[in-house]
């Protein structure tokens, strides 16, 4: 992956042009006169995603030939598309990022200081946002009457690959330290494992400081010194909010741009939303699309017309012709409305800024390079269950107690747990319980009162004798978790207290 050393010839290179919904067709309009008014050699080819789409009856939010077009094409220019909140179809971002497997979400946030009010003005910090898994996965269940789950998934090879991806930013863009957050101290597992992995891939950069951040108080430094952090590379949800954080505390949410990077597919967007509060209006500051498309010019090797559109852009942001997001009485100009501040870059091709810092893609970055995945054989071993029970009790012991009843031969009862908290055996009675009993059994010959538990490979046939047991005496299962080694490593958590 060489982001600017595509080769450019004469032809000009099909693009997949997206307007999306609230104020994407206004920023789009503008975007793209801006890029033929600057000479890139592009053939925007529009493709229909978004609500009109989803209230024709397509619930993918996608037309059938708009990924014709995106397979030819490759790179997608796309405005933002409104998704309901709580209810409705799942996020078209979010499909169209997955199924092309567009692994990392770069986002680039810099300080325009003092033409845009920042009280960060040497910010400059690009977050990596891993971009396919995570809890964006999207695979939520009602399990009972009370509790509704949504699975965490996080992949080794996702991990390495966004976790490389950003040293291999870092090092192509001549940045110097790469920032992880990740929030292991509670999710030992999935967060473990992507901290795991960065500590691994650290480790081959030594000449990039490398550094790690629980979330928290991560994102909060983020917040409070944002000068002090250069590239951050963190998990989906994680990368979501702080991204977010970072346009705004630089100044507004409306001038960042984003680049979604796969392997053979790359989208670009604006990280702002469709802002119906703002839609029609021709108020929408453009920028962050555009910032967007001129990644795109990059991506497509036509870097001189990307720093032809940037500099012409930020002496237009220092000439302080500004729309209503970043006006400010006394250091703006003139306020203008989305398809004047179009017509003021456009007038201002060929210039350079005089204080801002100057694009300069076209001297080139390096190239990055990300290794295809190589899958591990480890050892694994099946060592119990977690079976979880929908009961509407409130007295641990008693589920306990008939749970020990429970004649399998094979299997035990090892502890229960409620919301991740032990209640059983020998829970508390203040701990409050809701009608989701995580039961955990582990092999009859376990050893597990004293000193290193030990537990004894389970066959998977003792554990459908015990689902069959379970049901048998009247309990209702709603699902279940095989408990395994790998490589002798427990692959599970500890209930809390366990
Ligand atoms: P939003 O980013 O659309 O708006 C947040 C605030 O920022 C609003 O006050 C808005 O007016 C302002 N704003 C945003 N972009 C601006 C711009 N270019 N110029 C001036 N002001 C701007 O966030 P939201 O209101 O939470 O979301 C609206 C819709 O957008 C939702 O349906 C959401 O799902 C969707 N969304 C889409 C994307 C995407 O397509 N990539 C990203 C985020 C949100």
């Amino acid at each position: 992956m060489n982001p600017d050393t595509t080769t450019v010839t004469d032809k000009k290179v099909k693009i997949a042009v997206a307007k999306g919904d609230g104020i994407g067709p206004e920023i789009m309009d503008a975007t793209l006169k801006i890029l033929e008014a600057a000479g890139a050699s592009i053939q925007p080819e529009y493709i229909e995603i978004g609500e009109n789409v989803y209230l024709s009856g397509n619930t993918s939010g996608i037309q059938e030939e708009a990924w014709n077009i995106i397979d030819e094409a490759k790179v997608i220019l796309k405005a933002p598309i409104t998704t309901p909140q709580g209810k409705g179809y799942k996020s078209l971002n979010v499909t169209l990022r997955k199924s092309l497997a567009l692994f990392s979400n770069v986002r680039p946030v810099n300080a325009l200081h003092p033409y845009v009010q920042t009280n960060f003005p040497k910010m400059d910090v690009v977050i990596i946002r891993e971009n396919e898994e995570d809890l964006y996965a999207g695979i939520e269940h009602q399990q009972t009457q009370e509790v509704v789950q949504c699975l965490k998934l996080i992949t080794r090879p996702g991990s390495e690959k966004i976790v490389r991806y950003a040293f291999e930013y870092a090092q192509a863009y001549g940045r110097k330290k790469v920032t992880c957050m990740v929030k292991d101290n509670i999710m030992k597992l999935t967060d473990g494992l992507f901290h795991q992995v960065f500590k691994e891939i650290s480790a081959e950069y030594p000449d990039i400081i490398s550094e790690s951040q629980i979330i928290d108080i991560g994102s909060a430094r983020l917040a409070a010194n944002p000068e002090n952090y250069d590239v951050i590379v963190t998990s989906n949800l994680y990368g979501d909010v702080i991204s977010d954080i970072a346009a705004e505390i630089a100044g507004s949410v409306g001038m960042a741009g984003s680049a979604n990077v796969g392997l053979n597919v790359a989208m670009f967007e604006a990280i702002h939303g469709s802002a119906p509060d703002i839609s029609g209006k021709n108020i929408a500051n453009p920028s962050g699309l555009l910032n967007g498309a001129v990644m795109m010019l990059s991506h497509i090797g036509q870097t001189e017309v990307a720093d032809k559109i940037k500099n012409a852009w930020l002496t237009t942001i220092e000439e302080g012709h500004h729309t209503a997001d970043i006006f400010q009485e006394g250091q703006s100009v003139k306020k203008v409305s989305t398809s004047e501040f179009a017509e003021e870059v456009i007038a201002r091709l060929g210039q350079k800024p005089k204080q801002l810092k100057e694009s300069k893609l076209a001297s080139g970055a390096g190239t990055i390079n990300i290794p295809s995945y190589e899958r591990k054989v480890v050892d694994k071993k099946l060592v119990g269950v977690d079976v979880f029970i929908d009961w509407s009790g409130s007295n641990p012991d008693e589920i306990g107690n008939n749970l020990h009843a429970v004649n399998s031969a094979k299997m035990k009862l090892k502890m229960i747990t409620n919301r991740g908290v032990k209640v059983f055996p020998n829970g508390l009675k203040e701990t409050y319980c809701t009608d989701h009993w995580r039961c955990r059994f582990v092999s009859s010959e376990a050893i597990i009162q004293t000193g290193k538990p030990h537990y004894p490979t389970v066959e998977y046939d003792h554990v459908l004798t015990l689902l069959t047991d379970l049901s048998n005496a009247g309990f209702d299962v709603i699902k279940t978790e095989n408990l395994y080694e790998f490589g002798g490593k427990r692959g599970f958590s500890l209930g809390q207290g366990e």
